[in-house]
């Protein structure tokens, strides 16, 4: 299985990816997560990404693709992964789609977690409480969420185009959740 997950911040894809992850016995690549840790670790890359994070603004794609790239070579995604975060413009679509078609090892599905703006905001307030993540203040949410709707939203038509996506909707319980994320993956493999 080698999906995608796509969805506004906010709409549970990190939690859904970890139970998916799971489930299919696949590494989880979240994107975000990787650049937290290297944040924390002090290293070149978390350097790099740091000031975008601060402000709600995409790491510059030079960087990210080629941290993906690398991440891609690693053994455990010889059964498939998850990618949670990646692509997030359509610059990182194509070079995504570019790496995996070098490697004959195409895409089976984008998974969109889809929620109404309101919802969102008010998720990610509770979450900022829970998490105290620094890119979780007011601000830099409405930046992330501006540079949602701008910059990634045009990868859904774009995974459209290409038959790969499918929607489900992020309201309603965890469990329910992953079990129609998982039902809807199910009816492709028929
Ligand atoms: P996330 O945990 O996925 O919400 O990502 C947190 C932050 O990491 C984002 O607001 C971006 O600054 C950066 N980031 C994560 N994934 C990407 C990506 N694919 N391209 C550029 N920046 C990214």
């Amino acid at each position: 299985m080698r999906c995608v997950l796509v969805g506004p911040p906010g709409a549970g894809k990190g939690t859904q990816a970890q139970f998916l992850a799971a489930h299919y016995s696949i590494p989880h690549i979240s994107t975000g997560d990787i650049f937290r840790a290297n944040l924390k670790a002090g290293t070149d890359l978390g350097n790099q990404a740091k000031s975008f994070m601060d402000r709600g603004e995409l790491v510059p794609d030079s960087v990210t693709n080629e941290m993906v790239k690398d991440r891609l070579t690693h053994d455990d995604v010889a059964n498939g992964f998850l990618l949670d975060g990646f692509p997030r413009n359509v610059a990182q679509a194509e070079v995504l789609r570019a790496i995996l078609a070098e490697k004959k090892t195409p895409l089976h599905a984008v998974l969109e977690f889809s929620l109404a703006d309101e919802e969102i905001i008010a998720r990610l307030l509770q979450r900022a409480e829970i998490e105290k993540r620094e890119d979780d203040k007011e601000d830099v949410i409405k930046r992330r969420l501006e540079v949602y709707a701008e910059q990634t939203a045009p990868i859904i038509s774009f995974y459209r185009n290409e038959g790969l996506l499918i929607s489900i909707s992020a309201v309603g319980n965890i469990e329910d959740i992953t079990a129609n994320a998982i039902s809807a993956l199910s009816r492709l493999e028929q």
